[in-house]
């Protein structure tokens, strides 16, 4: 006989979240930089109470259950209310990142038949553009004031100030299945159109419980926390889940990353933790180098979206006195999957070692499943030795991308297979050895190697052509091309890459193009692209190219 459990089945939904912040943490600040020198503060009552007038406002457009509404926006309080309002009443979030190239940003928008979207005004020319192909946009609203929106050649555009303005400061919250829809974040994938990754209530407040916890970020009300991966980056690192969720103060560094600003906010808030990609730390570590500035009140940053050296978290514990958490996620797992916490086990080995230990990813929070399996027996290889692929499965996981549900993408088991090659040694900790998806990570952005030398071989002196990640100073990952000529022809780099520039984006060019004569081959003659980053593997860019 199934014996049920008699405990109350209070569903889990994001709304529970602010409120609760809003009763026991009410006067907590929620700091945001909305301008150049403007800087909008407010606690988290406040803050609710404004998106309670935004969730009525959004009723009042008929904007209803499962309603796609879509966000252009850098970190500020605006986009944190919407972060609440939308899903709030039973709608979806679609953060859009607005870094993609225009033909990306269209596709995503008609893709997920956004109805609303809200923009910060430095995005309006971006929407100029791309206006007249976003059929399913019935109304676009301005994050601003009304004298803070510029001159456009947008028709009927509404200031978010105005669409919120006289609403009343509660709001008869909906409850619903916690399995309901909450937020849509479009990954790019290694070649073709982006994949729509569609959280829900429930991974949503599971995945912040979890990444909250002493063993992973451990955080809590003393805290101050500097989100500086962008809010519209895979499910923007949770953050404006979690914070209200601990009760901790929000700093929201707006559209600049520039170092000086963040440097100041750090200073001037107190940041006591930070998260971003490691080549925005490569950029501050130099700014304090060589302003003399510190930024004594920080305690730990999450560092992550790409390997981080470990010269890096040896310069922030040595000079700045700030722990590193290095962080490994993806947008497919909302995004946090392991952190290099250390455990009293590594805390009692000799310096160096703990220090070699802490530079890996690290351990999986509860809740996430990780195995590695051999390539293609799917053999598992948990011996710390062999590197193999790396599976997750648990609840804050996709089981499919949106729109694309005939697509399976777990195995029988339900394992997500995540591209990228792992081993996990004797303590639990994952380190990251290679990569099998076919994508370059530049500062945090995807570039598609596919499509780069698919774009090559458009070139009519061009036979093959392969394109790989090396390592860069600044950005992490380069592009680095490969080009076997076509018998008989002598193409000149420069030409090659002219001929690229008509074709990708110019952050996309890769910043070498070598000609060779040939490239290795699989036995099914393939481009043996392990070899290619076997030979390279020690292979490093510099300058500041991007
Ligand atoms: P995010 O923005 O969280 O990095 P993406 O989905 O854009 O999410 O990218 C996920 C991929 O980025 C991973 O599958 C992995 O290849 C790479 N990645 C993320 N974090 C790390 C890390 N700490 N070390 C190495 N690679 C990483």
């Amino acid at each position: 006989m199934t014996l049920l459990g008699l405990m109350q089945n209070t569903p889990l939904l994001i709304i529970s979240l602010l409120k609760y912040a809003a009763d026991y943490h009410g006067q907590r600040e929620i700091v945001s930089v909305t301008g150049a020198d403007k800087v909008h503060r407010y606690g988290y009552k406040q803050a609710y109470d404004r998106v309670c007038q935004l969730a009525h406002a959004l009723a009042k457009l008929n904007i209803k259950s499962g309603d796609r509404v879509a966000t252009l926006a850098a970190n500020t309080h605006r986009h944190f209310e919407l972060f609440y309002g939308v899903s709030g009443i039973g709608a979806v979030l679609h953060t859009v990142n607005p870094r993609l190239f225009d033909d990306q940003i269209t596709y995503i928008v008609n893709h997920a038949q956004d109805r609303l979207l809200f923009l910060d005004p430095e995005f309006l020319p971006l929407l100029e553009r791309l206006a007249p192909k976003l059929a399913s946009l019935e109304a676009v609203v301005v994050l601003a004031s009304r004298e803070e929106i510029p001159e456009t050649s947008l028709k009927n555009i509404l200031c978010y100030e105005d669409f919120i303005a006289g609403h009343p400061q509660d709001y008869n919250w909906p409850v619903f299945d916690e399995n309901l829809a909450s937020s849509l974040c479009y990954t790019s994938g290694t070649t073709g159109d982006p994949k729509g990754v569609l959280y829900s209530h429930r991974s949503t407040v599971i995945h912040a419980l979890g990444a909250a916890q002493k063993g992973a970020m451990s955080l809590g009300p003393q805290d101050c926390i500097l989100p500086i991966a962008p809010m519209y980056h895979a499910n923007a690192w949770a953050m404006p889940y979690i914070a209200p969720m601990v009760g901790a103060k929000l700093v929201l560094p707006g559209q600049k990353m520039e170092p000086a600003i963040l440097e100041g906010l750090i200073n001037r808030e107190r940041v006591t933790f930070a998260c971003a990609v490691p080549t925005v730390w490569t950029m501050m570590l130099e700014y304090l180098d060589k302003s003399g500035k510190t930024i004594d009140s920080l305690e730990r940053t999450t560092i992550g979206g790409s390997a981080v050296p470990a010269a890096m978290i040896s310069r922030f514990k040595e000079q700045y006195g700030v722990d590193v958490l290095h962080l490994w996620g993806m947008t497919e797992i909302s995004p946090l999957g392991t952190l290099a916490s250390p455990t009293p086990e590594i805390e009692e080995l000799p310096q160096q070692k703990r220090a070699e230990i802490l530079t890996r990813q690290g351990r999986a929070m509860y809740g996430l499943e990780l195995k590695i399996v051999e390539n293609d027996e799917m053999q598992k290889t948990d011996d710390g030795k062999q590197p193999g692929d790396l599976w997750v499965r648990g609840p804050w996981a996709a089981a499919g991308y949106y729109r694309l549900e005939q697509e399976k993408i777990l195995d029988a088991e339900g394992w997500l297979p995540t591209g990228d090659v792992a081993v996990i040694d004797q303590y639990g900790y994952m380190k990251i050895t290679d990569r099998t998806k076919d994508v370059i990570k530049s500062g945090g952005e995807w570039i598609s190697s596919i499509d780069l030398e698919n774009a090559a071989c458009g070139h009519a002196d061009v036979s093959q052509a392969a394109v790989i990640g090396v390592h860069h100073e600044k950005w992490e990952e380069r592009p680095f091309m490969l080009v076997v000529p076509v018998a008989g022809a002598s193409p000149v780099v420069g030409d090659i890459r002219k001929f690229l520039a008509t074709k990708v984006a110019k952050w996309w060019l890769p910043d070498e193009i070598r000609i060779v004569e040939t490239l290795p081959l699989t036995a099914t003659g393939k481009i043996k692209k392990s070899a290619l980053r076997e030979e390279f593997k020690n292979f490093s860019l510099s300058g500041g190219k991007s």
